[in-house]
């Protein structure tokens, strides 16, 4: 008998989680193949990637896309190449793609992931910013569409296999149905954990890029840094799971070895612990409900000595509140709080503005945004635009005062 290949698009394929997908996939021939990868810049990187997996699409922007065009030609490739945001949606909702990996950073993630959601797909979500923004939308396109989401974030990967299986399709009964009591997400603190408040203004971005356990894309190795991430992950740990914020607690875990727990009514917690390797929970997602072969080291406990745990320090950290507090607000204040992050991140990247001054930024955003209800993906995308705006006028206000 023979058994049918699972076509999988890989959506931001030179990133750090796509290329960790492609390492999970290219272990298992005889299982996966790729139908198309995509990337925003990398021309080069990209058309290696259609070297080595052959998928039959592959889609940049424009003039990225014409690039590769030629130098997939020079290849001698049949990979063929399309080019913009509408053909990132098609190539994820094409009816001979059984798995989509949501691997865009950002809310450019959020229109295809949703178009895959709509055809009933296989999601495999790292884009945690497309739940961020449009939860509601999104997790109702997803029941729509009779589609499978499978959470790649490790946290909430973690929770997912914590939960009995039949949570996942049952989750219309809430988390109380199935004896749950709360959701601990464990967070490692980043780099800046133990390190003097007073120094954090002038902290470069290399530093903030430098995570002590993952190795991950710059934007969210600096929202690690901030614990905007974690910020972001209990809004996507809400959406994921029908959590109320009263049943989301974090805490530090600075070795990142259980990656998230489940409390149940009865005491027990249930964790779920590995190497901090990307490749773990993608190789669940690719797998699923089987277990496959990750290339992961095995977890060596004597080794790693010992397990802490500290509670979060939210004077260090107000990115978390933020986020608290937008869940709170409902409607597209995640929305206008994810936007205004990136925008303040990027200027960060770009020593435009300091590292204290993006919870400074998100902070004043939110205090003036005015929230709508999240009922449509034009007021979303609206109350995106309106966050970038309001962050860029911050961001203005403080590379202004660094001239000074
Ligand atoms: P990355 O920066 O390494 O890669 C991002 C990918 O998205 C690249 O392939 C890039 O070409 C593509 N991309 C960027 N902007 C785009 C645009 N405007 N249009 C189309 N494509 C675009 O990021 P990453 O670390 O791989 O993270 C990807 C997503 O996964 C993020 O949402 C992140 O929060 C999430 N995530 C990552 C990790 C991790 O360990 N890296 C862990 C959990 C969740
Ligand atoms: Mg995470």
């Amino acid at each position: 008998m023979t058994t049918s290949l699972n076509r999988v698009t890989i959506l931001g394929s030179t990133g750090s989680i796509g290329v960790s997908t492609l390492d999970v996939i290219a272990r298992h021939p005889g299982r996966f193949s790729v139908f198309a990868l995509s990337a925003n810049s990398r021309v080069e990187e990209l058309a290696q990637q259609c070297k080595i997996f052959r998928p039959r699409f592959a889609v940049m922007p424009d003039i990225a896309a014409a690039k590769l065009k030629v130098r997939l030609g020079e290849l001698g490739m049949t990979t063929e190449v399309l080019a913009g945001e509408q053909q990132l949606a098609w190539i994820a909702s094409h009816r001979d793609c059984d798995t989509v990996m949501a691997a865009i950073v950002g809310a450019a993630g959020l229109p295809p992931t949703l178009a895959a959601a709509r055809a009933g797909k296989r999601i495999l979500l790292a884009n945690k910013e497309a739940l961020v923004m449009a939860g509601q939308l999104f997790m109702d396109a997803v029941k729509e569409g009779g589609a499978t989401l499978l959470p790649i974030d490790s946290e909430h990967n973690a929770v997912f296999q914590s939960l009995p299986r039949h949570f996942a399709n049952n989750s219309a009964h809430g988390l109380t149905a199935v004896g749950v009591k709360k959701i601990i997400l464990t967070a490692s603190g980043g780099p800046f954990r133990t390190r003097p408040i007073s120094s954090l203004a002038d902290v470069t971005a290399d530093e903030a890029c430098a995570h002590p356990n993952w190795v991950m894309g710059r934007k969210i190795s600096v929202d690690s840094a901030t614990m905007m991430n974690k910020g972001l992950e209990v809004i996507e740990a809400h959406w994921l799971f029908d959590a109320g914020p009263e049943q989301i607690e974090v805490v530090i875990h600075p070795q990142s070895i259980i990656h998230s727990m489940v409390e149940y009514l009865d005491g027990s917690v249930i964790a779920q612990l590995g190497n901090p390797d990307m490749r773990t929970p993608i190789a669940y997602g690719l797998g699923f409900p089987e277990r496959i072969a990750a290339g992961v080291s095995t977890l060596d406990l004597a080794r790693v000595g010992k397990l802490e745990f500290e509670v979060l320090d939210l004077a260090r950290f107000p990115c978390v509140q933020l986020a608290f507090d937008a869940l709170k607000r409902g409607g597209t204040a995640a929305a206008q709080l994810n936007a205004a992050n990136e925008v303040a991140v990027e200027a960060f990247l770009h020593r435009i503005i300091k590292f204290t001054d993006i919870p400074d930024i998100l902070e004043a955003v939110m205090a003036t945004s005015t929230v709508q209800e999240a009922t449509s993906l034009d007021k979303i995308m609206a109350a995106d635009e309106d966050g970038r705006i309001a962050a860029r006028i911050r961001v203005r206000e403080r590379k202004a005062v660094l001239q000074l």
